[in-house]
């Protein structure tokens, strides 16, 4: 009757964050006249269309130019940042720029202190805290240069009582072998980090700490990631093979636009209207697989309207028993995308049936023009690869004859080295016609 009551009550808050976003937010058309009276970008780029209906409140929402990461070559920084914000923004942090052009995002106090409230949102929130009631203690190994995923995730962290240590990633003070050394000492229940770090970390703990990867094991109850793709196959893997529960978080610099959740669905939140665009950029929907453009009605201090992420993705509605109405399934970015006949697929679309049956570590597919190859690393070491039924369901899907290489786990990528590159490049389109453009930097 008290759990029954516990449920109804967290059931009642998450509606009541949910209103309040809600009632907290612009409308689309708000946003748009603000990020227009006060920013450079937006008084530059919406002039034409000014000058055509004769007011920025005349404009119909869909008729507004798109933001393209390449739109931003064009301006710096501070262009993109609200005048009326100024004086209240305390960080800056900017994307990649893979594309050559690296997206600008400040943050005042309020809006930081936002995405740990947004993340309150997920219904993961009550196992949370039954893990921290037993073991309270964390490790974060999130990027925390340029980006700020390690700072968003630490406050998470902290703000839900962990005790964290922060190991950052892709450093030269974290070396995969110290890493695997800490958490073999540090003992967490939880770790945050991406999906190829904390396999690396395992791999090294099984190999180097025989006598303690049991209790490790057995200690970790969560891993929480972000910053890297990962299949609904590849997260039933890891979950599977380490007996943890895996929250993949789909978000980034420039927005926490989704939260996962236990249903297995990752939901837009409210206070993001988002678009899926067609390859021309012409047709907008609010359903259905394309390029993914959203417009934050809530965060001004860097006024994200009609913004072009472009990843490949799916958007669909939601029966979501928590209430949530509408959830996304990014299938990678748009530009390393693969079309095989009439269909776009990207990066996701092939990860999730190699990791149908099987935990593999690093790979890589690559399309040439009468054959799909793929080189797997093998992560487990298990005698009974279902290597023909792998084979068998990637050639019903694309059509097309597949050879699967094994490869031994570290060959592809060395695990005990420290990782230069975010692991965006495992889809290669070799075919004389492939529109692929491969990111400068990764
Ligand atoms: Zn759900």
């Amino acid at each position: 009757m008290l759990t029954r009551l516990k449920m109804v009550m967290k059931s009642l808050r998450r509606n009541f964050g949910i209103w309040v976003c809600k009632r907290l937010s612009f409308s689309d058309k708000q946003m748009a006249k603000y990020a227009y009276d006060n920013t450079v970008l937006y008084q530059t780029l919406y002039q034409k269309a000014v000058e055509k209906f004769g007011s920025i409140e005349k404009i119909p929402f869909k008729h507004l130019p798109i933001v393209k990461k390449a739109t931003l070559n064009n301006f710096m920084p501070f262009d993109l940042l609200s005048k009326e914000k100024e004086k209240e923004v305390f960080k800056y942090a900017e994307t990649t720029g893979s594309t050559g052009n690296p997206t600008p995002s400040f943050y005042t106090p309020k809006e930081f202190n936002g995405s740990y409230l947004l993340s309150r949102l997920t219904p993961f929130q009550t196992m949370l805290n039954d893990v921290i009631a037993d073991n309270r203690r964390a490790v974060c190994g999130l990027a925390c240069g340029f980006t700020i995923a390690g700072l968003s995730f630490q406050q998470i962290l902290d703000k839900s009582g962990f005790l964290t240590i922060n190991v950052d990633a892709r450093n030269t003070i974290a070396p995969p072998q110290r890493v695997a050394r800490l958490i073999s000492r540090f003992k967490p229940s939880i770790i945050v980090a991406s999906e190829t770090d904390f396999l690396a970390w395992m791999k090294i703990l099984k190999e180097e700490y025989v006598h303690q990867y049991e209790e490790i094991v057995n200690t970790l109850k969560v891993l929480i990631s972000t910053a890297e793709l990962c299949s609904e196959n590849r997260s039933a893997q890891i979950s599977k093979h380490f007996n943890i529960v895996h929250i993949d978080n789909y978000a980034c610099v420039e927005g926490y636009f989704s939260v996962p959740c236990p249903c297995g669905e990752k939901h837009i939140l409210p206070i993001y209207q988002t678009e899926v665009l067609s390859d021309d950029l012409k047709q907008s929907l609010e359903f259905g697989k394309g390029r993914f453009a959203f417009t934050n009605l809530f965060r001004k201090s860097t006024p994200f309207v009609r913004y072009l992420l472009d990843d490949l993705v799916t958007i669909y509605p939601s029966q979501c028993k928590y209430g949530f109405k509408k959830s996304i399934i990014p299938h990678g970015r748009y530009e390393l995308s693969v079309k095989l006949g009439n269909i776009r697929y990207g990066t996701r679309d092939f990860e999730n049936i190699l990791f149908h049956h099987y935990l593999f570590g690093e790979y890589q597919v690559q399309i040439y023009n009468n054959k799909i190859v793929i080189e797997a690393e093998d992560y487990l070491y298990d005698m009974n690869i279902p290597i023909d039924k792998i084979k068998q369901e990637l050639i019903k899907r694309f059509k097309m004859p597949v050879q699967l290489k094994l490869l031994p786990y570290g060959l592809i990528r060395d695990y005990k080295k420290i990782r230069e590159t975010k692991p965006m490049l495992r889809l290669t389109d070799n075919r004389i016609f492939s529109t692929q453009q491969i990111p400068k930097y990764l």
